[in-house]
């Protein structure tokens, strides 16, 4: 596997680390506290290209690599993880479902929409009773003439009140177990579906967060997505490629928490010197810069893999646990360095020791990661 960046990926992270530092850096605080998603950001993220990376520009999209969009989202969560958030459960989520799985009627209709940024996705598996266990879903589908009629709720959805269209999986012959869940493309203006509660969360503040709830939510029949009762079997496979966005939004936020405490164990002094220069700091140092690049090439590995369309769900679920668990002891280290500061609001290491957490648990717990892991090495056992 070749680590060289190419010259193309070189200009798109100058052109996005420029877009971060004008248009995310200075606002970041002020959007976590008030939980405010950033709507202008994502709307020029939008013509920038970032909301449709992964889709072909015959249909608005960027055509970018899985190697591309592992390094844009470092490169945003390494600023804003909030912000990486909501871009990665709207291009690798909601989006590339509809894209891997959808008809070309389906791709035709929404994917220029959700690659120009005119509409954001959401993509809806969890539920009260559905969380490690994906396959626990209650929320129902059921046939009725030409509509499909849906009934339940969905938690904790990625842009559930900013976007426009949600992927939702439901039963559709709870027999099947499993194999009865089917998923559903449901515009978020239809009159069955309304936004439920909004988290209020440790992190990830500026990310939207909320519950979708379906009241004889009636979708019209053409918006099955994929086959009937292979809604679940593709969540897993969306679920491959999502996860090494997360590993790479840890990775980001990793490295925005070492590249600040790197600067402030310069300039802060203690005992007439630099704390760099105590061997104690060195060490959390290149600890922490050695796991941050472990974790990359990782998450490069697991995206190089995808590009060459090999098997990903082992490498994917490493590449995941991996970054996620270096992250939070970089967080943890940085805030370390800045001592009692690190613990304020005032420097930029609370926030990301906040939203780390997030890492561990979104698109899969580390737990079950490993379960995921021991599986593939045990032979499917
Ligand atoms: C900010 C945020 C955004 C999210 N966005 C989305 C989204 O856009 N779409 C979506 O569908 N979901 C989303 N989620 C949901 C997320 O994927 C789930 O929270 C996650 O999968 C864990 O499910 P749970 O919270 O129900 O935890 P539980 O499944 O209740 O797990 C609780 C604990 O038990 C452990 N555990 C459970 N089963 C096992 C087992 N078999 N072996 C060992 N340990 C086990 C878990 O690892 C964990 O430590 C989001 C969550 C958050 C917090």
């Amino acid at each position: 596997m070749s680590t060289a960046i190419s010259s193309e990926r070189q200009a798109i992270i100058r052109t996005l680390r420029d877009f971060c530092d004008a248009e995310i850096r200075p606002h970041v605080m002020k959007w976590d506290e008030a939980q405010e998603f950033p709507s202008e950001v994502f709307r020029k993220l939008g013509e920038l290209g970032f909301l449709g990376v992964l889709f072909p520009e015959k249909l608005g999209g960027a055509g970018l690599s899985y190697m591309d969009y592992q390094a844009i989202i470092e490169e945003v969560s390494c600023v804003d993880p909030s912000v990486a958030l909501s871009l990665a459960a709207h291009n690798s989520l909601g989006s590339n479902h509809i894209y891997q799985f959808g008809t070309d009627a389906q791709r035709q209709k929404y994917i220029p929409k959700l690659a120009s940024g005119e509409w954001l996705a959401a993509w809806g598996l969890t539920e009260s009773e559905a969380g490690s266990d994906s396959s626990g879903t209650r929320t129902t589908a059921v046939r009725d003439g030409e509509t499909w009629v849906l009934n339940g709720s969905k938690n904790f959805i990625t842009n559930a009140s900013v976007g426009r269209v949600a992927v939702l999986m439901a039963v559709t012959d709870r027999s099947k177990g499993n194999k009865g869940i089917s998923a559903f493309i449901v515009e978020l203006d239809n009159p069955g579906i309304r936004v439920g509660k909004k988290e209020n969360k440790l992190g990830m503040r500026a990310s939207d967060t909320c519950t979708l709830v379906m009241e004889d939510c009636r979708v019209p029949a053409a918006n099955l997505l994929g086959s009937l009762g292979s809604g679940w079997v593709d969540s897993m496979k969306i679920l491959d490629g999502g996860r090494i966005s997360i590993a790479a939004l840890s990775v980001g936020l990793a490295r925005g928490a070492y590249e600040a405490a790197l600067a402030y164990s310069r300039e802060r002094k203690q005992f007439g010197k630099a704390i760099s220069e105590f061997q104690a700091i060195q060490f959390y140092l290149a600890e922490m810069a050695t796991e941050i690049d472990a974790a990359r090439l990782l998450t490069e590995r697991a995206a190089a893999a995808k590009d060459a369309k090999e098997p990903v769900t082992k490498l994917s679920a490493m590449a995941k646990l991996y970054a996620s668990e270096i992250a939070v002891r970089a967080t943890d280290r940085a805030i370390q360095i800045y001592g009692g500061y690190g613990f304020t609001k005032d420097f930029p290491v609370e926030k990301y020791y906040r939203d780390v957490k997030l890492c561990t648990i979104g698109e899969g717990t580390s737990e079950i990661q490993k379960l995921v892991i021991a599986k593939q090495l045990l032979g499917g056992a």
